[in-house]
């Protein structure tokens, strides 16, 4: 059975904790290895070993940061096979997928090459009589990322590549559920020649995850998670006098209007709702039918959902990959039965799909008619399940977004450019698609949503990422008139 332990200081270590935890290969049901719970003491130590590393890292040159993240970016598209079978064997998504997902959190690492550009600060000359401004960014110390079990490489990625390249230190406490990836991802840094100590990872729960948020020496908090506990991490952090962003929950909404290219939507439906098994924070989870589109949409929908290949994630046919535990497979089935009770219409049950035995599968759901109120319209369910709500116009679809508590992403499908505008402008999400379901942004921008999906200003990566992990220093200057000076410089003395 695999052993998964912290990593500190530039070594692996079991810590001073005996508590751990089970990991599991999601698609045999069968545990395949024990992680490390850390203690306080075990953050303490990750902490410390950031902190010493910090006082040489920051004075580290952005060409030689530079060098290092290039090396780091080469060995992370070098390994992403690797990552993708660590990631799949842990969380279940397909190779294919996870190799998606690899590369999706490289494109953090090659941002985070131009930190050299990215830091230049800014200069105004003679703002008064000889006095000159001109500001800069300098980095905060120990910074911290909690990361949930959905994106196991690319969500560090998001976060480490800015933090570590604008002369950080960093203390990774990835999902107890999906460790692997980072292990490999600190054995890369440190083939990359990151000095020991600036990337540090320790595995756990709450106990490690508290800890970080009140430690004195942390300076910065980067979560993604659940809305609950991104409310908890916030206001604790918050609290304890730290910079904080803290990514929660979603519930994305598509929008499709009756003038839309019906195969497109359909399309985009299945694939944003049931790839990686809805297991993504921007997975659309409700299609909202406008008018009399919702008939033939539904349709459309049932008939490729009939057409997807589940199985487990290393079966190169398989498009879809179990859930990510027993138990939230359970939890994601259970909302069938709420929804039918509620008065909505299961027309595709994924509880009868054949599926390898003991694995945590659970085919492609499709729920009609349900209405804001039911449970499974009100929670994030996170599983293989589109619901899908019918209005009767555009402006009770925008409505029904914008009353949702969550303002991740949102798309609508349709091929009039005015409702696309409108659309674009009235949404109250942090993300929004035209005909693109979704809308994760490149990394040369920044990921967050609104409402309950962020807590915090800044967010996730890209420009907003740089400012996150520096803080600005803007300087004053004025100097002697240089005929003054007691060095002959060629002026004629004035005195
Ligand atoms: P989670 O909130 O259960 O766990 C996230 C992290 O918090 C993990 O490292 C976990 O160990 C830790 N944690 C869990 N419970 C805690 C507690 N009570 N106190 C302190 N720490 C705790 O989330 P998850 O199940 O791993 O991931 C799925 C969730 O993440 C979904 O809600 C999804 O929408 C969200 N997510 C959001 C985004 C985004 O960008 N907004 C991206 C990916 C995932």
């Amino acid at each position: 059975m695999k052993q998964i332990r912290h990593y500190i200081g530039g070594a692996t270590t079991s810590g001073l904790s005996d508590r751990s935890g089970p990991v599991y290969d999601p698609a045999t049901g069968q545990q395949t290895g024990t992680v490390s719970y850390a203690s306080a003491g075990d953050v303490d130590a990750a902490v410390t070993s950031a902190a010493t590393a910090f006082a040489s890292w920051r004075q580290v040159s952005l060409s030689r940061r530079s060098e290092i993240l290039f090396a780091m970016r080469d060995l992370v598209r070098s390994h992403s096979r690797q990552l993708a079978e660590l990631i799949t064997a842990e969380n279940g998504k397909t190779i294919a997928d996870a190799e998606g997902e690899v590369l999706r959190g490289l494109e953090n690492l090659e941002f985070a090459c131009g930190i050299p550009d990215h830091l230049k600060g800014e200069h105004s000359q003679q703002v008064s009589r000889g006095v000159d401004v001109h500001s800069a960014r300098y980095p905060l110390g120990v910074v911290a990322g909690i990361t949930p079990f959905n994106f196991p490489a690319m969500v560090p990625m998001w976060m480490f590549s800015n933090a570590i390249a604008c002369g950080n230190c960093f203390v990774l406490k990835p999902s107890e559920k999906t460790p692997s990836a980072s292990m490999l991802l600190a054995q890369l840094w440190h083939e990359a020649g990151l000095p020991d100590g600036v990337f540090n990872v320790v595995h756990g729960d709450r106990v490690a995850v508290d800890r970080l948020l009140a430690h004195p020496q942390v300076a910065a908090v980067s979560f993604v998670g659940s809305t609950p506990v991104a409310r908890h991490v916030y206001t604790t952090a918050a609290g304890h006098g730290k910079r904080v962003q803290a990514l929660g929950g979603a519930k994305n909404h598509m929008i499709v209007l009756p003038d839309a290219d019906l195969d497109m939507a359909a399309d985009a439906a299945v694939s944003a709702g049931y790839g990686a098994a809805g297991e993504r924070c921007m997975a659309v989870s409700v299609v909202t039918a406008v008018g009399d589109v919702a008939d033939p949409l539904v349709e459309a929908i049932a008939v490729r959902i009939g057409k997807v290949k589940v199985g487990a994630g290393t079966d190169p046919d398989a498009e879809m990959g179990p859930l990510v535990t027993r138990e939230h497979r359970d939890k994601v089935a259970a909302y069938l039965d709420s929804a039918a009770a509620d008065g909505a219409v299961v027309v595709a049950d994924g509880r009868h799909l054949v599926t390898p035995d003991g694995g945590f599968f659970l085919g492609p759901c499709l729920v009609d008619h349900v209405r804001p109120g039911m449970k499974i319209y009100t929670d994030e369910v996170f599983g293989p399940v589109l619901s899908v709500t019918r209005v009767p116009s555009y402006r009770d679809a925008i409505a029904m977004v914008n009353d949702n508590p969550y303002g991740n992403g949102a798309a609508i499908f349709t091929r009039d450019g005015g409702a696309a505008r409108d659309f674009e402008d009235q949404v109250q999400v942090g993300m929004v698609g035209i005909n693109v379901p979704i809308p994760v942004p490149v990394a040369f921008y920044s990921f967050g949503g609104w409402k309950d999906s962020l807590f915090g200003d800044l967010h996730m990566y890209g420009p907003d990422g740089v400012r996150f992990y520096t803080r600005a220093k803007v300087m004053t200057t004025r100097w002697p008139d240089p005929s003054t000076s007691a060095v002959d410089l060629g002026f004629p003395r004035t005195r």
